[in-house]
């Protein structure tokens, strides 16, 4: 899992686990972890969006503890820290999501390669 969160492939840690900014390799190019058929979907921003958002929500109200603050100074400051903070968070938490996922073995079956027709007679 601190592989994942670092970005790394999580079996071997010596790879990228990223060719992109959430594109995952589909093997690793070290260990030939199947890092591809990792089905992460949708865990990894639901799990951003539980941490950063709580985290917000407790900077917002420590922020404003006397509620003087004008709703637009909040939003200025508010609005660009939750995205650049998501963005942040996303792509080591999806690292650390496929590394669970990968230890579990929770894969998605390896997909058929198109071979010639049966011909049964
Ligand atoms: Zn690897």
């Amino acid at each position: 899992m601190r592989r994942g969160f670092a970005m790394r492939c999580p079996a071997c840690g010596e790879a990228p686990a990223f060719i992109g900014y959430l594109t995952v390799q589909p093997v690793c190019p070290h260990c030939a972890a199947p890092l591809g058929r990792v089905p992460c979907d949708d865990a990894p921003p639901y799990i951003t969006l539980l941490i950063a958002l709580h985290f917000i929500i407790v900077v917002m109200v420590l922020a404003d503890f006397d509620g003087g603050m004008n709703w637009i100074t909040s939003m200025i400051i508010f609005v660009p820290f939750t995205v650049v903070l998501m963005l942040a968070m996303l792509r080591p938490i999806k690292g650390a999501t496929l590394a669970i996922m990968l230890k579990i073995d929770m894969l998605r079956p390896v997909p058929k390669v198109a071979s010639a027709p049966v011909v049964s007679g």
